[in-house]
Parts: C-alpha cells; sequence; structure tokens
C-alpha cells in the first residue's frame, strides 16, 4: 500500500472531510488498488450493494446556442448552419417522450442557449402537460447555464424564476454547465456562459426550494489536478451550505469537432481514478454516477468498483442524444435494463431501478392503468 494513503484513509474512516493536499495525493498515488478499494468502501457504507438505474427519456430539444464553449461540437450558429439547426416545438418534445411507450421514471432535456426556445412561453405550458399526462415522470430538466439564461431574459430573479419552474412541476435539475469552476481555466474554456459563483447560487436556490440537482465537473480538457480537486471542495461546501444535490456525475471531455481537440482523449486509468477520487472527497453525495453514455458501459462496469453507484438511464430506443454524439462518443444511444442489470450484477452489486430522487421501483414496475394518457 502507498504509505501516503495511510493517514487519508483514517481521515476517511473518521468521516473527516478530506482536504485539497489530500485529494491531490489520491490523484497522483500509483496505487490504483488501494485508492479503489477505500472508494468502494466508501460506496458500500452509503449504498450497500445497491447500484441505481433509470428508465428516462432524453431529449435535446435545440441545438442553437450562442454561449460559444470551445469545449463543445454540439451548438450551431443558426445562421451559418441552417441546415444542422434542431429546434424541437413543444409538441414534437411531448410526443418525443411518448416514441415508445408510458413505462419511464424520468424525463431529461437539456439544451443550447436560445432565444427563441428558452422562455417561459414554451417550458410552462409543456411542463404542465407532462405533469397532467404522465404524472408518474419526473422532469429533469434544463442547466443551471439555461436557468440563468432564462433568467436575464425575462429579467427575473433565480429565486423568483425557479418558484415559477418549480410550480409548473420542476422535479429536478440536470448537473451540466458546471464544466470546472477555477476562474482562470473557466474563462478560457467558456468565457460566454454561468460563472461558478451563479451556478453554485442557483443550485442553492433551487434545493433550499425543495428542487433536487445533480452536480458535473468536466475533465480531461485544459484543466489541472488542482483546478479538478479545487471543484470538488467547491462543490462539497456549496452542498454543505444548501444540501440537496443527489449526485456528482464526472464527465469526461471528447474531442471531435471543437475547438480544444488538441486535448485528446481522457484513458481508462484517469476514468475510473476520477470516480474514486470523487467518491472520497464528496463524502456529503449520496451518489457517484457514471454515465455509461460518456465513458462506455465498460468503463462504467468497472466505475463500480471504483466508489460509483449509479449507471444513469436507459433512454429510449428513438432517443438521440446530440451533445457527447457530435463529439465523438463511440456510446450508442440506448441500453435496455436488462443488459444494465446483467453488468451490475457482474460487477457483483444489485440492481435497483430509481427515479431522478432516488425513489426505488421494481424492476418490472409499471405506471398504474389511471395514470396512462389516452392513446
Ligand atoms: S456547452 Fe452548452 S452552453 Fe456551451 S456552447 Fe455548447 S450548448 Fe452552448
Amino acid at each position: 500500500m502507498d504509505p501516503a494513503l495511510k493517514a487519508i484513509e483514517h481521515k476517511v474512516e473518521e468521516g473527516v472531510p478530506l482536504s485539497l493536499a489530500d485529494g491531490l495525493t489520491l490523484y497522483r498515488t500509483p496505487d490504483i488498488h488501494t485508492l479503489g478499494r477505500m472508494a468502494r468502501a466508501v460506496k458500500e457504507r452509503k449504498s450497500g450493494k445497491k447500484v441505481f438505474y433509470v428508465l428516462n427519456r432524453y431529449i435535446n430539444s435545440t441545438n442553437v446556442c450562442y454561449a460559444g464553449c470551445k469545449f463543445c461540437s454540439f451548438a450551431v450558429d443558426e445562421f451559418k448552419e441552417k441546415e444542422r439547426v434542431v429546434r424541437m416545438p413543444a409538441d414534437v418534445v411531448f410526443e418525443k417522450a411518448l416514441e415508445t411507450g408510458t413505462n419511464f421514471n424520468q424525463v431529461h432535456i437539456v439544451g443550447g442557449h436560445d432565444p427563441r426556445q428558452l422562455s417561459l412561453d414554451y417550458w410552462l405550458p409543456l411542463m404542465r402537460r407532462f405533469k397532467e399526462a404522465l404524472p408518474h415522470v419526473q422532469l429533469s430538466l434544463f442547466t443551471a447555464a439555461e436557468i440563468e439564461y432564462m433568467a436575464k431574459r425575462h429579467r427575473l430573479s433565480f429565486a423568483a424564476l425557479i418558484a415559477m419552474l418549480k410550480e409548473a412541476g420542476l422535479d429536478n435539475v440536470n448537473g451540466g454547465g458546471a464544466e470546472i469552476f477555477a476562474e482562470e481555466t473557466r474563462k478560457k474554456i467558456c468565457p460566454g456562459k454561468v460563472n461558478s459563483e451563479n451556478w453554485l447560487a442557483i443550485h442553492e436556490e433551487l434545493h433550499r426550494q425543495g428542487v433536487a440537482s445533480n452536480a458535473t465537473m468536466l475533465y480531461g480538457q485544459i484543466e489541472s489536478l488542482e483546478d479538478r480537486v479545487d471543484h470538488l471542495v467547491r462543490l462539497r461546501e456549496s452542498q454543505e451550505r444548501s444540501p440537496g444535490f443527489n449526485a456528482f456525475i464526472p464527465l469526461a471531455f471528447h474531442p471531435d469537432g471543437n475547438e480544444l481537440n488538441d486535448c485528446g482523449w481522457t484513458t481508462g486509468l484517469d476514468d475510473i481514478r476520477t470516480f474514486a477520487v470523487a467518491r472520497l472527497m464528496l463524502d456529503n453525495f449520496d451518489h457517484i454516477k457514471a454515465y455509461w453514455m460518456i465513458q462506455g458501459l465498460k468503463v462504467c462496469q468497472v466505475a463500480l468498483q471504483f466508489g460509483a453507484d449509479d449507471m444513469d438511464g436507459t433512454h429510449g430506443s428513438t432517443d438521440e442524444e446530440m451533445i457527447y454524439h457530435s463529439a465523438g462518443t463511440q456510446s450508442g444511444q440506448f441500453v435496455d435494463d436488462r443488459t444494465f442489470r446483467a453488468l451490475i450484477e457482474q460487477a457483483g452489486y444489485e440492481p435497483v431501478r430509481r427515479n431522478s430522487t432516488y425513489e426505488e421501483f421494481p424492476h418490472d414496475w409499471t405506471p398504474p392503468e389511471r395514470e396512462l394518457i389516452e392513446a
């Protein structure tokens, strides 16, 4: 065992939050096995043998965006690339969610900063329609970046906007837009989007109003290891101030078709190390999610031995994720729940179906008859 890990393991056992220096030691240790064992022990203390997944629908409602993030391969300039523009009318979003049935527990929608779509006129009626037709489905909508854009557009405070979204049925806000909080790096990669202070302020306000959320970190671009650990410490402190984050999701940078393509791809070891460091640093987060569409099913299965306890969503068989597929991900678009369950069981864990807020369902659960919409 790397002797540098001894003191850290002792702190973890005693429940003492790890410092920035501890995080760097975890990132730099050559002893990947002890790192994994420590992260796995924390995961099992929190969720035992359970590993979660959700049956969901995933929709990117628009790819028009004016934020100009350098790592992005998804955003489209509507004047220069008209043929690539996707801008779904509300009816299409609703119908798309139902294309392969109603037996799902979450609809997950994110998109670009599109002035024609990020408006309350578009979203409030659509959210109410979802809630009326599919009361068993939780709405996981937007990122903090989209919420900031919408607040500016309507000249509303974050608190006022969030109250309106909550009233219309918002259950959970997605973790995107966090990227990397360290200001100098953030200015280089995404100067046109929500700053770290506002990202955190929006999530803390969501939690105060009873809306759950997730958190992410984009790693493998130009950031330093110090930036990564600083990001995790800031998330932990935010969770302390205003609890409500359900899960942390490490997002590996994908280089195809964007301005940071010199950074290349992350490695398998960097991926699993990042899951383990996150599990150990974020002692006040219940869940660490290995999102198969980003690191791939095989790395995500290994991540279950390195502290992750969630594989995220199946997606519907007609869903079309565009953000990571534009950037070169080799993952498919859809995984059935049988495959998820087999991967989890092979890793030595018990698959558990959930919704956005981690309520548990039997794997063969179907919505009550009365809740199904008329065909
Ligand atoms: S990452 Fe999001 S906010 Fe940034 S350019 Fe792409 S779509 Fe726009």
